[in-house]
């Protein structure tokens, strides 16, 4: 065989080969059906839970382990780290002054202190004895006084704190933890985590309204996400992730009622007032940890707070009243809506 003969039969073997993966690669695709897969866990964090796969039909049973599992780390880890549990880790570091620390809330109790430093105070977990405060001052139907205000605010820190590696305990009696500004939001990408670790194609956990959500290259599109008009039924804003989280925090749904005059359920630790109502907050992060943080420490600030955020987290602060409504955008957050604000 010449040279000449050598090459068209290099040449001839490799269009074979491509056709084969080709033949190979269109019989591979055709056995498997894309399909989504949808669960509604119930009694998660006092909320609703959704879990969504995009899985191919063969690996049905993988993904719905997966799904399986997302739902336990969420269920675990309310029972690590709920106030509303007489039992969690945090509840018995609140009544005893000290608890063991598992491995999970040592990293959401170290992320909630980093959250208190770059958001210049504005999210602080120590602010519990303040929250419980307001809560009390509703259920007497009176605005707290400036001394029980005060009083307070004198363990509303870190440094009524000492953490170790397997341990937590209090320095100050009256100190308390509340993670209800994370604790969701961890719990969310962990979950996704789940799915993550069995390759699952596409996923999404919803708690409540937050999520975090991922799609691999191999799938195209992206998921969508209402966003709720804070002043009325319906969405106000539509966004569309391929990757990340979304977090909301509103004051429709929750605030406190003393003497016919609504207060907002964030407080604000700089000054142990509740925050001035800001109807809603949206925040785009990577992490859902990080959404939800800054939902909440935005709520407190308000859109002065968009000074503070990183160049990777974007936010829609919607401000003022019904009547005369005010929206706030970063300039990253506009690449996300897929049609524009529905201001009315
Ligand atoms: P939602 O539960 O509506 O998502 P948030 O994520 O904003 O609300 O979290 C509010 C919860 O965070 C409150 O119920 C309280 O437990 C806690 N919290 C209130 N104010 C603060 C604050 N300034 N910093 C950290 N946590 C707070
Ligand atoms: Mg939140």
């Amino acid at each position: 065989m010449n040279r000449k003969q050598l090459i068209v039969l290099g040449v001839c073997v490799a269009l074979c080969l491509l056709v084969g993966i080709g033949l190979w690669q269109t019989s591979h695709d055709l056995r498997y059906t894309r399909i989504n897969l949808v669960t509604h866990p119930k009694g998660i964090m006092g909320t609703t839970c959704t879990i969504a796969a995009i899985v191919d039909s063969a690996e049905r049973d993988k993904a719905e382990k997966a799904m399986k599992n997302a739902e336990d780390i969420i269920r675990y880890l309310e029972f690590k780290l709920s106030t509303w549990l007489e039992n969690s880790e945090i509840s018995r570091l609140n009544h005893s002054g000290k608890s063991r620390l598992s491995n999970s809330t040592r990293n959401v109790v170290n992320m909630a202190k980093e959250a208190a430093v770059y958001t210049h105070g504005a999210f602080d977990a120590t602010c519990s004895p303040l929250i419980r405060l307001w809560r009390e001052a509703e259920e007497e139907n009176r605005v707290p006084s400036p001394r029980q205000i005060a009083h307070a605010r004198e363990a509303s820190n870190w440094e009524s704190f000492t953490i170790t590696k397997t341990a937590m305990q209090k320095n100050h009696s009256t100190a308390s933890l509340d993670l209800g500004g994370i604790a969701k939001g961890f719990a969310i990408d962990k979950a996704l985590n789940m799915l993550r670790q069995e390759k699952i194609h596409g996923g999404l956990v919803d708690i409540g309204g937050d999520l975090a959500c991922y799609r691999k290259e191999n799938i195209e599109g992206t998921w969508a996400v209402g966003i709720q008009d804070p002043f009325g039924k319906g969405t106000i804003a539509s966004l569309g992730l391929r990757n990340g989280a979304v977090c909301t925090s509103g004051n429709y749904e929750r605030f406190f009622t003393i003497q016919g005059k609504r207060y907002s359920h964030i407080i604000d630790p700089r000054t142990g007032y509740p925050a001035e109502i800001t109807p809603s907050v949206t925040v785009i992060a990577p992490l859902a940890a990080h959404a939800d943080v800054w939902a909440t420490a935005l709520s407190v600030t308000g859109k002065d707070g968009f000074d503070f955020l990183p160049k990777t987290i974007h936010s829609m602060v919607i401000e003022g009243t019904k009547e005369k409504p005010s929206f706030h955008q970063t300039p990253g957050f506009r690449d996300y809506l897929v049609k524009p604000l529905n201001t009315k």
